[in-house]
């Protein structure tokens, strides 16, 4: 028999994820645990079993959008993948959006929620895209105070019957801009029977199939820039069923994502509603982006996780050189370091999640609500950039079979290229981080945070961690202050790297907490190995590089 190589398997996503359970293990009470767990069980059941054949199976089917019917009616039909139809199913009736929403849990239902999403979603396609915008768009309607669209729209968005559950859309980006949205085109006209009507051409619309979606448009006369955007809700289609006044020009054909139909599209007069005042779109749309910039670091983990999960199996059925590759010591260093990314960004992210759940709890401290708003862009942009090395180093695990098509494995990494991009890209994210600073009171937040976490830690290998952790911090702060003396462009130039610092030093402290919790606890010290694999691969990413230097390095 000639040689073959096994192909990798996946276990149960949940029973097999000892990071997560861990985590879940130290931060819920045995309570909730116990009964969120069999819904978990389930649902890691699933990802690594029949919706990862599908998956596998599902490959080749791409969305597809019909503009014409044959007696040339203008029609915009566009099929969604078996797997996306199953994917909705699914998530509807398990809550994936209803949950926050449902509150059983009180302050954890976002916790239950996420971390089902984080086990949804390596193997459902990029379904967690319309989910974000659909759990963005409750949220942001949920505290609009307009009562009209929260009883029309809610309980469609957060329905558990797949036959009432609708999904949104997010629909901000032009061909003028994503990042600077106050560009945008589109015009809101009021008309004489006192609706308004949306006109303008949106660029990027992921999930066209969506019924309904926020938007953003200027009602004419309104200034330029972002303060003159109004937020809008639409319906895509009429009572009749037909799209309205919505024009699909075609689906844009991607690197990643293409389960996604992401439509190019103008609206011809759409009937629309504002949501909260005539101005001020920007800032009425940002709960909304808080959400699915929070499902951006929920999925980018759930990505490092399927990647890691498949490397492992496959380091102990293939064999090299006479032997297993798990008994390659330079092999087993590679996935040791891409297992403590993994550990730090998944600690990071649901620390995030379990802010966010108290938020909503209304359990937060004032300074605490500053730090929320600066941990969103922060988390979102170190998990993105975390999670596209680690799913490359996880293609390359695989050697040449990690570059093949048929073996699903591609696939992990054109998905995950997305998640630095949408929802804001890292420099954007590092500079919506400074801003989020509101005088200093969220760095004071941050580091009260580092040093309540370090304070339970007293296992001298962890006491370095914890420490480096803090200092990266306090220089990165100081930098800041350094760097806002010299001007705006010296401050901008360093935001990514400042941004980057303050995620990765919370995500040491963060793990170096959990560490010390399972050596006493689990008597588990792997988490110990990961705190101090973090530890050297670093943390401290400021510098004090020459802006003009690095102008010239740039562009000439
Ligand atoms: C698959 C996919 C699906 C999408 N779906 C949607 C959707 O459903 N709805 C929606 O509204 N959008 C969607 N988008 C659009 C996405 O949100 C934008 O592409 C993204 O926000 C970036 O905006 P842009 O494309 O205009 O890039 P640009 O803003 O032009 O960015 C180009 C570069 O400029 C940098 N940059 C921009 N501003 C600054 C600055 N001030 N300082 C320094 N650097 C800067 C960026 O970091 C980037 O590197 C989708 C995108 C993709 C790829």
């Amino acid at each position: 028999m000639p040689f073959t190589q096994p192909a990798p398997q996946l276990a149960n996503q949940y029973t097999d994820d000892r990071v997560l359970r861990s985590y879940l293990a130290r931060t819920l009470c045995a309570g909730v645990l116990r009964q969120i767990e069999p819904q978990l069980t389930e649902m890691g059941e699933l990802a690594g079993g029949p919706l990862y054949g599908f998956q596998l199976e599902d490959r080749f089917n791409l969305p597809l959008h019909t503009p014409w019917d044959a007696w040339g009616n203008r029609i915009d039909r566009v099929e969604v993948s078996p797997l996306w139809r199953a994917a909705e199913q699914l998530a509807a009736r398990q809550g994936l959006v209803a949950i926050p929403y449902e509150r059983a849990n009180g302050a954890w239902s976002r916790l239950h929620q996420f971390a089902l999403v984080y086990l949804f979603t390596a193997s459902t396609d990029v379904y967690n895209c319309p989910l974000a915008m659909t759990d963005g768009a409750a949220c942001a309607l949920s505290i609009s105070g307009n009562k009209a669209l929260m009883q029309r729209a809610l309980p469609h968005l957060t329905a558990r019957d797949p036959g009432q559950f609708w999904t949104s859309g997010q629909w901000m980006t032009e061909s003028t801009g994503g990042s600077d949205v106050g560009l945008t085109e589109t015009v809101a006209r009021k008309h004489g029977d006192g609706t308004w009507r949306l006109y303008g051409r949106k660029w990027f619309t992921s999930a066209v199939t969506s019924q309904m979606a926020l938007t953003l448009a200027r009602p004419e006369g309104n200034p330029a820039g972002a303060k003159g955007l109004a937020l809008f809700y639409l319906e895509t289609r009429g009572a009749d069923g037909r799209l309205d006044h919505i024009v699909v020009h075609r689906l844009k054909d991607k690197l990643g994502t293409r389960k996604v139909p992401t439509a190019e599209l103008t609206l011809e007069g759409t009937l629309a509603f504002p949501v909260h005042g005539l101005s001020d779109g920007v800032k009425h749309i940002a709960p909304m982006l808080n959400i699915t910039r929070t499902w951006n670091s929920v999925s980018a983990i759930g990505y490092m996780r399927r990647g890691i999960a498949l490397a492992r199996d496959y380091a102990k059925r293939r064999v090299v050189f006479g032997e297993p590759l798990s008994n390659k010591p330079s092999h087993l260093d590679t996935l040791a370091g891409m297992q403590a990314e993994f550990e730090a960004a998944l600690h990071l992210t649901f620390f995030l999640v379990e802010v966010i759940g108290r938020d909503e709890a209304g359990e937060l401290a004032p300074e605490e609500k500053d730090l929320l708003r600066l941990l969103t862009p922060i988390v979102k942009l170190a998990t993105a950039k975390q999670c596209v090395a680690v799913v490359s180093e996880a293609l390359e695990c695989f050697g040449g079979a990690g570059y093949v098509e048929d073996t699903g494995l591609p696939m992990l990494l054109r998905d995950s290229q997305v998640f630095p991009i949408w929802e804001g890209t890292t420099n954007v994210l590092a500079l919506d981080a400074l801003r989020a600073l509101n005088s200093g009171a969220a760095l004071d937040a941050l580091g009260k945070l580092l040093r309540e976490l370090s304070q339970p830690v007293t296992e001298a290998r962890l006491l370095a961690p914890a420490r480096q952790a803090q200092e990266a911090c306090a220089k990165a702060v100081r930098w800041l202050e350094g760097a806002a003396a010299q001007g705006n462009d010296i401050v901008e130039a360093g935001a990514r790297r400042f941004a980057l610092t303050l995620g990765r030093s919370l995500s040491l402290a963060l793990l170096a907490r959990h560490a010390q919790w399972a050596f006493d606890v689990e008597r588990d010290e792997r988490p110990l190995a990961a705190t101090l694999r973090l530890g050297h691969h670093g943390v401290d990413v400021t510098s004090g590089e020459d802006v003009g230097m690095s102008r010239s390095l740039a562009l000439d």
